[in-house]
């Protein structure tokens, strides 16, 4: 019994892994395909020799028996080989679907395919989000060609059975005992073929198309929000769903007003006389004036809320509080008459001692000024 090195015949280390055993026949039996050498019997027994080496060494028990007992241990545990090479296709009908690419790749192009997602950004102003905004926006995308539905070729003329494959989707390629079968390449396996390209889309189903959409964005959206609409990003394909399109928010600063969750904070400077006294002043806020009644002796570090004149939370609705924030100016330059009038002022509430410097003011206070300068205790 002549002795067979499968891996002298497969070009291969003793210690080949399954890939680089499936690589190296995958080579070979391209070059030694009978396909590609009609009539050439010694490519035909190289043919069946590296398939047999290949149906040894990928399989983990018939390795082992080789590899401990050799070619006639194989043989005796009943290890046949090849009869002929319609059996190797056979056998291997799997793997050269694989390796010469016929079934696979063609199958999934006319498989349903979903249409990709789109992205799209749209900048807002805050004053946008104190009520739901409508906008119309373009988008352009691929569409399902409307003259065809989609399907890629001309609906009048319609379909008709593909004559390579008779119908069957699958096409058999026989040469003397040569035989393959694998998925119509005409057809693709669909059995039958459009009689011509629908001449919009050149046969795609889909088109490019710029598309104008209404959407509403509700009020009082966070930044960086995203909105799915369902259904309008790019078509699928072959009957596929649709992508969606998502929708990001983004929201300019404003100079004056930002926003906490749904509170709008912002600085107010009233002058000195207001915050001791009180006050009543009218600020502009988004399209309408609103009244801030500061109330007397307001401190520099104090907050005015103003009850729901924030922004709609956007699942409650409920409006959240414009908050300003106080700032209290004092005048950097005071007049004569006014100089006299605040040291008047000074003596009827009892702070005359400013006059001889904030040491004997501090000292006269004693630790009573430090408590109030340091805890703000009133
Ligand atoms: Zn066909
Ligand atoms: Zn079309």
């Amino acid at each position: 019994m002549a002795y067979k090195d499968y891996y002298a015949i497969l070009g291969i280390p003793r210690n080949a892994t399954q890939e680089e055993i499936k690589r190296a026949y995958r080579r070979l039996a391209l070059k030694y395909h009978p396909d590609k050498n009609p009539g050439d019997k010694e490519a035909e027994e190289k043919f069946k020799e590296i398939s047999e080496a290949y149906e040894v060494l990928s399989d983990p028990e018939k390795r082992a028996i080789y590899d401990n007992y050799g070619y006639s241990g194989l043989k005796s545990s009943g290890y046949s080989g090849f009869e002929d090479i319609s059996d190797i296709f056979k056998t291997f009908s799997d793997i050269f679907e694989d390796f010469f690419g016929f079934s696979f790749e063609e199958k999934s192009q006319t498989r349903p395919r979903d249409g990709a997602d789109l992205s799209y950004e749209i900048v807002l102003d805050l004053e946008d989000l104190f009520q739901d905004k409508k906008l119309e926006i373009e988008v352009e995308k691929l569409e399902a060609c409307e003259y065809c539905g989609g399907l890629g070729y001309d609906l009048e003329k319609g379909v008709k059975t593909c004559e390579t494959c008779k119908g069957k989707g699958r096409v058999t390629y026989s040469e003397g005992f040569f035989r393959i079968s694998y998925t119509c390449p005409d057809c693709k396996g669909r059995g039958t073929i459009y009689v011509e390209k629908c001449s919009h889309c050149k046969g795609s189903g889909r088109i490019w198309k710029k598309k104008k959409l209404n959407i509403t964005i509700p009020a009082g959206v966070e930044d960086g929000t995203i909105l799915r609409i369902p259904g309008e990003g790019e078509a699928g394909l072959f009957g596929g769903r649709p992508g969606d399109l998502y929708i990001r928010v983004k929201i300019k600063p404003h100079p004056y007003f930002y926003r906490n969750k749904s509170d709008i904070i912002g600085n107010l400077k009233i002058n000195f006389i207001s915050a001791i006294l009180g006050d009543k002043i009218t600020i502009p806020y988004f399209g309408e004036e609103v009244e801030v009644e500061i109330p007397a002796g307001t401190q520099p570090v104090d907050e005015i809320v103003i009850k729901n004149k924030g922004l709609p939370d956007p699942k409650t609705g409920k409006r959240g509080n414009l908050i300003l924030k106080v700032q209290v100016e004092l005048p950097k330059k005071v007049g004569e008459e006014g100089k006299k009038l605040l040291k008047k002022f000074a003596q009827v509430e009892g702070l005359e001692d400013f006059k001889n410097g904030l040491e004997s003011y501090q000292k006269k206070k004693k630790e009573g000024f430090w408590k109030k300068f340091i805890f703000g205790s009133k």
